[in-house]
């Protein structure tokens, strides 16, 4: 274990944050990881507890005591093999996880967590720069082939480990770069998309065939959804070539609010105006940009999404910036005794809040004002949470100022044609039905058709993708082979 004594003698150290009128003048990552000797001490802060809730709170099961104490006596190779065991990036968790091993730390119980996604950030980034993440081509071919639909963090887990276990992987992307919400949702100052683009060619050294700009089955006739694609594939072309196929293409859907004035302009979903920030910090053209630059904004929904919404607001130089939440608002502090090991309802202020956004809680929206067909404000209701359901509070009512609106409220389901090109079931939400226990896990109804990720679970977080992913693997492969050495 790290320090038999370390927890009492340490305290938990926050990584740093470069200060705000430094950040919002670039889209540029900011957090400032621990230097080894700090990632050391925190290490040394880790109990080796005999029952590591940490491991189970964990989605993709890192194995925490164990890379803690590596880290504590310096051995940061072994570190990056212990991590690299049970998450193929741990770049990306390693800054935008919410950390639910953290919330299960059993040190949280009465005192700080072990800073445990700050050491895992740490290790990861020094395997990077000491050249310790590299190819790791299969040594046998199978002559399998398997097609993989997206290339968000699910699909991209999945191919890794396939091409590992010596199949032939080819990964079908409708927008124009690799990584699904990774690279077109969560902004760069989350989190960098050159640490995509190293893992893609990781995994072009193993095998692995990316094609881009390349739509499998089709959208619905006006889709919002982002979608940059020049060929088309049908479903029936993939199971006819391929020996097996793996839906991951995401929880695409946006949850809509048809209230009156809905049909304004300046009125955007979230997943409109983020990818086309992404896209031009990529370097690529976007005609007629939205940009919230001298205006007021209103972003409806209180998620990460939303909060991604206020940082790349005040990012273009908004002039006001408001943020709406329907539930009311939490407690700063959670009650422990009632959440540990669990994910705790309380607070949650992101680094994009503390940049500068107003915060409103318990608010319906009632209607979208306009003058000239443009959004000019928006009419307001408070609302209490009242025998299971919300109540309009008298004369509330109020307009608040809007040039921009931007609907943050989450996503309802994956697009319904794709699935319905494949045939696939889905269950009572909309999403891929497909069980992930026992044999044939995330097998869906159509033969040799399987699904995981956001697509399978409805919208999630990147650590289940990737866990997803890899379980798919595993059970693609024992399909595939009648057996499987792919960890579970
Ligand atoms: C704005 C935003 C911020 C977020 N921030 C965080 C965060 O900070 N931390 C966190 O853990 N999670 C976050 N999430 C959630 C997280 O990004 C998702 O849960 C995760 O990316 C899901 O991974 P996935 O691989 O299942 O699907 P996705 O990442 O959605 O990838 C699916 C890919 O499939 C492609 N695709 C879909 N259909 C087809 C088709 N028919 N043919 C070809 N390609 C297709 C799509 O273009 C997309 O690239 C955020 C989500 C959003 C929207
Ligand atoms: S629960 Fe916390 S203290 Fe216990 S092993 Fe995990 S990280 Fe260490």
């Amino acid at each position: 274990m790290g320090k038999v004594t370390g927890f009492l003698e340490f305290e938990r150290l926050e990584e740093g944050y470069e200060p705000v009128t430094k950040r919002l003048k670039n889209y540029k990552e900011f957090v400032i990881g621990l230097k080894p000797e700090e990632a050391k001490i925190q290490g040394a802060r880790c109990m080796d507890c005999g029952t590591p809730f940490c491991n189970n709170g964990c989605p993709v099961n890192n194995i925490i005591p164990d890379f803690n104490d590596l880290v504590y006596t310096g051995d940061w190779r072994n570190a990056i093999t212990v991590l690299h065991s049970t998450n193929n990036f741990p770049e990306f968790t390693g800054r935008i996880c919410p950390a639910p091993c953290e919330a299960a730390c059993v040190l949280n119980v009465n005192d700080d967590a072990v800073g445990i996604k700050s050491i895992e950030h740490a290790i990861i980034d020094r395997a990077w720069a000491e050249g310790w993440v590299v190819p790791q081509p299969a040594a046998v071919k199978t002559g399998k082939k398997v097609a993989i639909v997206g290339s968000g963090p699910a699909g991209l887990a999945a191919a890794q480990q396939l091409a590992r276990a010596g199949h032939d992987v080819t990964v079908f992307e409708k927008n124009d770069t690799v990584g699904g919400l990774l690279r077109y949702g969560i902004p760069d100052f989350k989190m960098e998309k050159s640490h995509i683009d190293r893992r893609v060619k990781q995994m072009e050294t193993e095998g692995v065939v990316f094609k881009t700009n390349t739509i499998v089955g089709e959208l619905p006739k006006g889709s919002k959804v982002t979608n940059w694609a020049t060929t088309t594939v049908t479903p029936e072309q993939l199971k006819k070539e391929f020996d097996a196929v793996l839906l991951s293409g995401g929880s695409e859907q946006s949850r809509d609010l048809p209230a009156p004035g809905r049909d304004l302009a300046g009125i955007h979903f979230a997943m409109e105006f983020l990818p086309q920030q992404n896209r031009v910090n990529g370097g690529g053209k976007v005609k007629d940009q939205i940009m919230a630059t001298g205006k007021n904004v209103i972003v409806i929904g209180g998620g990460d999404t939303g909060s991604d919404c206020v940082g790349t607001s005040n990012r273009h130089g908004a002039k006001s910036v408001v943020q709406f939440e329907l539930m009311p608002m939490p407690p700063e502090q959670e009650n422990r005794e009632l959440t540990w090991p669990y994910w705790p309802y309380k607070l949650r202020t992101s680094s994009s809040h503390e940049e500068g956004c107003e915060r409103e809680f318990a608010i319906q929206t009632k209607e979208f004002m306009g003058e000239n067909g443009k959004v000019t404000g928006v009419k307001t209701v408070r609302v209490e949470f009242k025998d299971g359901k919300f109540n309009e509070v008298p004369g509330s009512e109020q307009v608040l100022k809007a040039d921009l609106v931007l609907l943050a409220m989450g996503f309802v389901n994956p697009v319904d044609t794709i699935l319905a090109g494949f045939g696939v079931d889905k269950d009572a939400r909309g999403n891929a039905k497909a069980a992930t226990e026992d044999a044939g896990a995330y097998a869906t109804n159509v033969e040799k058709v399987f699904a995981a990720g956001d697509m399978r679970r409805g919208q999630s977080l990147v650590v289940w993708a990737i866990r997803e992913g890899r379980q798919a693997a595993r059970s693609i492969d024992e399909f595939l082979m009648g057996a499987s050495t792919l960890p579970r």
